[in-house]
């Protein structure tokens, strides 16, 4: 009895907190405490056969405990880092190809753990999705780009590129969300969708997309070419932009030429912009130059950084833009 009591109490302390995390440990308290019961009642039988059992069923029940938790954990500690202010967002450069000006930036989502760390996304974003927390941490990102970057030195001409998750597209509340969130940074917003996101082709997420195309919203396809029907989406969306994944610019040799070459027909044949991901050289920066691709992100452009690091960036670039302009003169990024 007490330790149903235990578990209730614990179970009434994280309703409020997260939903996941409940069914988990629902779970596992009703599984323990029924094991438990079980077990000491087997465990009173003289039987070395049923008692074995018991404790084979008790070390079961807590090996499924203990590989359910680590996910709610980090779920759980995501919501508590969001309150804390844990998070925060870093910015990477995407320049024109031929100007090599810096056009706009891609806003990405950091976790300052106290305890593990620093984290990218790849260590949390993939556990969190189908979540209503990523929502959250959208609007959350949303939210800190419009306050950092709405003042100079940051010109305003610079596009500011929100990578969205799956199931906030396919929320009630997701253009409300994007709009409310967003406030005057809406007219230069780019929404990064992958195609995961636009699998589920419901009226719902075609009437959503179609509204913030309304409202000057401009869409990206990110990743384009790793996942599946990406012909089918470029159809289907009106994309302004498409992201070649930065594995195809690591290809060597002629597929490389050839796959950016026709991708870049295709995109252009469409109306849109190609994006190339992961340009960390001077001569890949040649080599999508060469090809004719629009705009070009990458470690040689510049790294994701800090809103300070972007300010001295925004004000280093202003000054060799000037000075390139005025001199007519090439410049290295
Ligand atoms: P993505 O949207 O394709 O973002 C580009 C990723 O490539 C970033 O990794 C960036 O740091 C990395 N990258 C850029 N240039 C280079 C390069 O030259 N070399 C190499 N090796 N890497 C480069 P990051 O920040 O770790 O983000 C990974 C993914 O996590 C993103 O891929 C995006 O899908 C997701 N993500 C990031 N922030 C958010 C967010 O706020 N919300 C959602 N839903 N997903 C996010
Ligand atoms: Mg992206
Ligand atoms: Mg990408």
């Amino acid at each position: 009895m007490r330790l149903f009591q235990r578990y209730a109490a614990r179970i009434c302390r994280l309703r409020a907190v997260f939903d996941e995390h409940l069914y988990a440990v629902v779970t596992v308290a009703i599984a323990s405490s029924a094991a438990g019961l079980l077990a000491a009642s087997l465990i009173a039988s003289r039987d070395t056969l049923v008692r074995l059992i018991a404790l084979s069923a008790c070390g079961a029940v807590v090996y499924v405990g203990y590989r359910v938790r680590p996910k709610a954990r980090l779920r759980r500690a995501a919501r508590i880092g969001l309150r804390r202010g844990e998070f925060h967002v870093v910015y990477q450069p995407i320049v024109d190809t031929r100007t090599r000006h810096c056009v706009g930036v891609e806003a990405l989502l950091r976790w300052g753990h106290p305890k593990f760390g620093a984290g990218g996304p790849g260590l949390f974003i993939g556990e969190l999705e189908g979540t209503r927390l990523l929502s959250a941490l959208t609007c959350f990102v949303l939210r800190e780009a419009n306050n950092a970057l709405s003042q100079p030195p940051f010109p305003q001409h610079w596009h500011i590129s929100v990578n969205i998750c799956a199931r906030h597209l396919m929320e009630v509340c997701f253009v409300e969300d994007i709009c409310g969130s967003a406030g005057p940074m809406l007219e230069r917003l780019v929404l990064e969708l992958t195609e995961r996101s636009c699998v589920e082709r419901s009226p719902r997420v075609v009437t959503a997309l179609s509204h913030m195309k309304q409202r000057g919203v401009r869409l990206s396809l990110d990743d384009f070419g790793t996942g599946f029907s990406n012909l089918d989406l470029l159809a289907d969306f009106r994309f302004d932009y498409v992201k070649v994944d930065r594995r195809f610019l690591a290809m060597r040799g002629e597929a490389r030429m050839q796959f950016l070459k026709s991708v870049a027909a295709l995109v252009h044949a469409l109306g849109a912009k190609v994006v190339v991901e992961g340009v960390e050289t001077a001569a890949e920066h040649d080599v999508v130059q060469h090809l004719g691709i629009d705009l070009a992100q990458g470690h040689w452009h510049g790294k994701p950084m800090t809103v300070e690091q972007l300010r001295a960036f925004a004000l280093a670039t202003a000054s060799i833009n000037t000075l390139h302009d005025r001199t007519g003169t090439e410049h290295g990024a």
